[in-house]
């Protein structure tokens, strides 16, 4: 017979999942209840509001998808690209080549815009696709790039996208909880995020929402789209709005409770306490990291606060340095990824992972882990400096 499993109590500061707070791992081990009994129903609709609240929206097409990240994004794309469209994907890492991918599955055509991993989108190529490509009905882009670290200017981005009467794609996997995310102000259409990087909750659920302008192209819709597990129109009558809900698929009903209990630790924090306490630990690790004479790998402008990209130092070796901080320390840091991967690292100081007590002991394990590696660092310096940060 096989046994039970019992996963050791790590502390995940890689690029997601972060460590989820006992608060979620609690709500979660309740009582299920049937997706469409009416306790579970009201559930729903108290969900609904703390993501209105999380992405600074009215939307009513607020929702999370029953699946990852990812099925946020394709969801996007499914609902408002439809065969023989023009998109406009920005791509300066990892996820934008994904978008690209959907782009094409819908049938429809990428327009490419390239920009150096590690660098933000640059709105001024962006303007110029619109111009050489005025058909585009779509701009996509990802405003938390976690394959490397760099934030990319949202606003500026959808206002462009707006003027050109484009929709706005934003992934906001990464934003969510962590940086400013103003999707109403922003004019963004379809902003979609993920339950397992600042929000601190398990992984597999999306939260995502539309617009007025994009409900009404859903709703308008004379295709049907190629998904039918993602098909707005579809799911809509089981998160519509009203007490009457028609099956559409089983909701993952505990997964949910745990949802709500992330979002209700958002909001009893305030998203600029939360804002700022991820600055400051951002702030605090880098002072560290520099200490150690390690070069970060974003310039200060862009960089994500929950998401550190430093370069590896000579002579370092990437994959015995992560196999140490996991087995000897358990701590989980993230791996360089595409262009950069063997070059960097990527540490996540998301949601509940972003805490003085992760700084503290990210920073000490590194410096255990790459003196015995032979690497010249003064003991204790690190710290020192990520504490004067911290208490200043
Ligand atoms: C993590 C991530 C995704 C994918 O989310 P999954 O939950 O892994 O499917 C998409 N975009 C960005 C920017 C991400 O960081």
């Amino acid at each position: 017979m096989t046994k039970s499993f019992y996963p050791p109590i790590r502390t995940l500061m890689g690029p997601g999942p972060s460590d989820v707070s006992p608060r979620v791992l609690a709500a979660m081990g309740r009582p299920t209840i049937g997706h469409l009994d009416p306790l579970f129903v009201e559930l729903m609709d108290e969900i609904k509001q703390l993501l209105q609240y999380a992405l600074k929206t009215k939307n009513e097409l607020t929702l999370p998808i029953s699946a990852p990240g990812s099925a946020g994004m394709e969801a996007a794309f499914a609902n408002l690209v439809s065969p023989g469209d023009t998109v406009i994907v920005c791509q300066n890492g990892v996820f934008g080549g994904r978008m690209k991918e959907n782009v094409e599955r819908c049938g429809a055509n990428p327009v490419m815009i390239q920009d150096s991993w590690g660098k933000p989108v640059d709105p001024e190529k962006v303007s110029e696709a619109f111009d050489s490509h005025p058909e585009a009905s779509v701009l996509a882009f990802v405003h938390s790039e976690t394959s490397t670290g760099a934030r990319s200017d949202a606003k500026t981005l959808c206002q462009i996208a707006f003027e050109h009467g484009a929709f706005s794609i934003v992934d906001a996997v990464t934003t969510l909880g962590g940086i400013e995310l103003d999707t109403d102000n922003w004019k963004a259409d379809v902003v979609y995020s993920g339950s397992q990087k600042c929000l601190s909750c398990v992984p597999g659920l999306s939260p995502i929402t539309f617009s007025k302008r994009a409900a009404e192209r859903i709703n308008n819709r004379t295709s049907k789209s190629h998904s039918w597990f993602l098909d707005m129109q579809l799911i809509m009558s089981y998160w519509g709005e009203g007490k009457k809900r028609a099956y559409h698929h089983t909701a993952p009903v505990n997964a949910l409770y745990g949802l709500h209990e992330s979002l209700l630790i958002l909001k009893e924090e305030g998203l600029e306490t939360s804002f700022s306490r991820h600055r400051t630990n951002h702030e605090a690790l880098v002072a560290g990291l520099e200490a150690m004479g390690l070069e970060m790998a974003v310039d200060q402008d862009f960089r994500l606060p929950q998401l550190n990209s430093v370069y590896i130092p000579n002579g370092i070796d990437d994959g015995k340095t992560r196999n140490e901080l996991l087995n000897d320390f358990n701590l989980e840091i993230g791996a360089g990824l595409g262009e950069l991967a063997g070059k960097t690292w990527r540490i996540g100081l998301m949601g509940h992972s972003s805490t003085r007590r992760n700084v503290i002991t990210c920073l000490a394990s590194l410096e255990a882990v790459m003196a015995k590696q032979g690497y010249d660092l003064v003991p204790g310096a690190a710290i020192d400096a990520a504490k004067s940060v911290l208490d200043a």
